[in-house]
């Protein structure tokens, strides 16, 4: 039996590939998966579609209460439409990164991070899996890597050139957000003192899912 509970905290900053990893490591051990980021995208999602500011404290936590989202499989829905897509865009990152900073919206998506967990197991990837939703994981990752690398890896995943104005937007907008994570005052991004560091900078996917699976191991 575990002592602590049966999850693997994976927090970093952005496109760092910690969603990769994390799910790699789900699909190796059995264990569920929850991306974090994606019920604050979806919430900041939802409060553009409703028109509501993604300031308004009150009206986006509302909004998070009850957000109409469901994961199926690849697919993200709100409202039972495919928003994968959309979710994914630099504006509702900044959306994302934005309502993240509300006191009452980190409230309301709390328990509906801690429910991702069953008997299975849980590979949970944000910010503050490892700070404040589950304190008690059994293995807590900081998943890092360069700013410079971040934004490589992200425009070859939308298929632009690692030069160009675009190609700066994109490690503009990463260091922002960045920025933004670290400097909060609520559940800010940080790595903590009982967390291990993978720095992912020279490091390929399959190296940091063995990584993360062999520390898993020994715990
Ligand atoms: O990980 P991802 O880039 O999808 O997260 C989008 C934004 O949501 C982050 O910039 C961060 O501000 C916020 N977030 C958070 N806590 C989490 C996950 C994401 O504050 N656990």
């Amino acid at each position: 039996m575990f002592e602590k509970q049966k999850v693997i905290a994976i927090d970093g900053p952005s496109a760092s590939g910690k969603g990769t990893v994390a799910s790699r490591v789900a699909a190796a051990l059995g264990f569920d998966y929850l991306d974090s980021g994606a019920l604050y995208r979806l919430t900041a999602l939802y409060a553009q579609k409703e028109n509501v500011e993604w300031t308004d404290e009150a009206d986006v936590a509302k909004l998070a209460e009850n957000l109409p989202a469901e994961f199926a499989g690849q697919k993200v829905l709100l409202n039972g439409e495919d928003v994968s897509g959309q979710i994914r865009s630099e504006t509702v990152g900044m959306g994302a990164s934005a309502v993240a900073q509300l006191p009452k919206v980190r409230t309301a998506l709390l328990q509906r991070q801690r429910d991702f967990l069953t008997d299975k197991g849980l590979v949970a990837d944000g910010r503050d899996i490892g700070s404040v939703i589950f304190p008690d994981a059994a293995l807590k990752v900081f998943l890092t890597a360069s700013a410079q690398v971040r934004a490589e890896r992200r425009a070859k995943q939308i298929g632009l050139p690692c030069e160009g104005v675009e190609f700066y937007r994109i490690l503009s907008d990463i260091e922002v957000r960045d920025e933004a994570d670290r400097r909060r005052a609520v559940a800010p991004l940080q790595q903590l003192p009982d967390a291990q560091l993978l720095d992912t900078t020279d490091l390929g996917i399959e190296e940091s899912v063995k990584k993360v699976l062999d520390w898993y191991s020994k715990v």
